[in-house]
């Protein structure tokens, strides 16, 4: 559209040429995801940062500029996390339908309120998720931008719950002075839950963390005996929380024994699932999971192992009042609009009516919608799907264990609960600070000189090369090929190369 056709006096942003636009940025995008040749964008850093890296326009330089610096100095150099060799951390890109899904969306559901598709995709994506995993559909669900909000909310309602408890309400009035609180976890359990603590007023210190087991679960012993002596003392337990899929190894808490911990004592059960509570998918190790349903709150991440576009997490409560008295954001008048009668027949606005009114159950106001991410997810390959995923890099995880154990240059970590293998480099008469300098240095080489990017991790203060299976392009080729990888780097920074 030329500046013509215009309304007079508006500003410079194209409202149009949405699909020259996009035509436009699309074959860098398939170029970008077929993750040819060395990652160049540390290396070409100085060039991409020299053309991005300009002081604010005065005047704009139009659409076009946007469109080739994006195909040109920005796509090109993103982040490889979908490459297939990339099995770091715990993340990984979108498949197509979350990325389609997100285009849509931003277009056409430009909130997630309202009498419209994207409000009910919101509440359905949650329907589906609680289903897939095996939540009761009674939970109230919903969306936030990871794990980091989805146990922020969690948390929220436990506070709400444990001081309602002692006749308070912290919504309202907020954290009263005198009052010792604690959550509990192992020493395993993910820091946003210390944040979330910082961030609720109950303070990062008011997080214990217990001891766990040789196999990474937290040790009951241990945490009975803290949470009664704590109760004696007069403290106020506001939440146990259970790891499902630890970051470091997997680990699964021992989900029933914890609910039947909080429930004797009136606990909130809270279950950090974000990355690995998909594993209850594969039969092989659905047991581990037994008492999920009898949590009181639960997070889990979709933009992980059902690898939609980041910033899709998922809260799960039990109490769906207890949840809006912790967060609602109260009738403002800006927001009221005439009250519907269903007798009228349907509204003929769909500004009439809010919709589901995800804004009392969370932190968010406007918000995109995130439902739509897990619906085309699951649309698009159905829970079979996703259930062949979570078995497929489970069994990765077993088999990079089985190949570790049966090379003796190789050492197991950590025996894999879910889709995390760790394991080592090793060569006999190397002292333990050797052999850590050895195995970072192994990581580095790969990271430089392969396709191949675990990360590390300390175990017993040891040093692991880690590596996290959710990523819908890693083969088995891959797999086998990461652990060679492993075994020549070793050697050959052994044998002075
Ligand atoms: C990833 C993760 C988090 C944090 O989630 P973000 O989506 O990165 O904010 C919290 N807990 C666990 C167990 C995780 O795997």
């Amino acid at each position: 559209m030329s500046d013509g056709e215009r309304p007079p006096g508006d500003e410079a942003a194209e409202l149009a040429r949405l699909e020259e636009a996009v035509r436009a940025v699309l074959p860098a995008l398939e170029a970008f995801n077929r993750f040819e040749g060395a990652d160049q964008a540390a290396r070409r850093r100085p060039s991409w940062q020299a053309r991005l890296d300009l002081p604010l326009p005065s005047e704009g330089l139009g659409l076009d500029a946007v469109v080739e610096e994006l195909t040109r100095s920005a796509i090109p150099y993103g982040v490889r996390t979908g490459a297939p060799g990339f099995c770091g951390w715990v993340t990984t890109a979108p498949t197509t339908a979350g990325v389609v899904a997100t285009l849509a969306a931003t277009v056409a559901g430009s909130q997630r309120y309202f009498t419209q598709p994207f409000n009910l995709l919101e509440a359905l994506g949650l329907r589906w998720l609680a289903e897939l995993v095996g939540l009761p559909a009674t939970f109230q669900g919903v969306f936030g931008s990871g794990g980091s909000m989805a146990n922020l909310i969690a948390l929220g309602a436990a506070r709400q719950s444990a001081f309602e408890r002692i006749g308070h309400d912290p919504s309202a009035d907020g954290v009263p002075a005198g009052v010792q609180t604690r959550i509990y976890a192992s020493r395993q359990v993910h820091h946003v839950v210390k944040r979330a603590a910082a961030v609720l007023g109950l303070g990062r210190r008011s997080v214990v963390l217990v001891d766990v087991d040789d196999d990474h679960r937290i040790d009951l012993v241990a945490l009975r005996q803290v949470l009664d002596d704590d109760i004696r003392r007069g403290i106020l337990p506001v939440a146990l929380v259970a790891s499902a899929g630890t970051v470091d190894t997997g680990a699964v808490d021992p989900l029933a024994a914890m609910a039947d911990m909080a429930a004797e004592r009136g606990v909130w059960l809270h279950v950090d699932g974000a990355y690995g509570l998909f594993g209850v998918l594969d039969p092989s190790v659905a047991g581990l999971f037994d008492g999920l349903d009898r949590a009181d709150s639960v997070a889990v991440d979709p933009h992980k192992w059902l690898a939609v576009p980041i910033g899709c997490g998922a809260t799960f409560v039990r109490d769906p009042a207890l949840l809006e008295r912790a967060f609602t954001l109260e009738p403002a008048g800006y927001l009221a609009r005439p009250p519907v009668d269903p007798a009228d027949g349907p509204p003929a606005s769909p500004f009439a009516d809010i919709g589901e009114r995800f804004l009392d159950f969370g932190i968010e106001q406007s918000a995109p919608s995130r439902g739509v991410l897990v619906w085309a997810a699951l649309l698009e390959i159905g829970a079979s799907g996703m259930r062949a995923r979570v078995q497929r890099h489970i069994a990765f995880a077993r088999r990079v264990t089985a190949l570790a154990s049966a090379d003796e240059s190789l050492e197991v970590m950590a025996p894999p609960s879910l889709s995390i293998a760790c394991f080592r480099y090793r060569r006999p008469g190397l002292t333990e600070d050797q052999l850590e300098d050895l195995n970072q240095r192994v990581v580095s080489r790969l990271w430089a000189d392969s396709v191949y990017v675990p990360s590390t991790t300390r175990l017993d203060g040891r040093l692991a090369i880690r590596c996290c299976f959710i990523n819908p392009r890693t083969t088995w080729a891959d797999v086998d090929g990461l652990v060679a990888a492993v075994r020549r780097a070793g050697d050959a920074l052994l044998g002075g190369e």
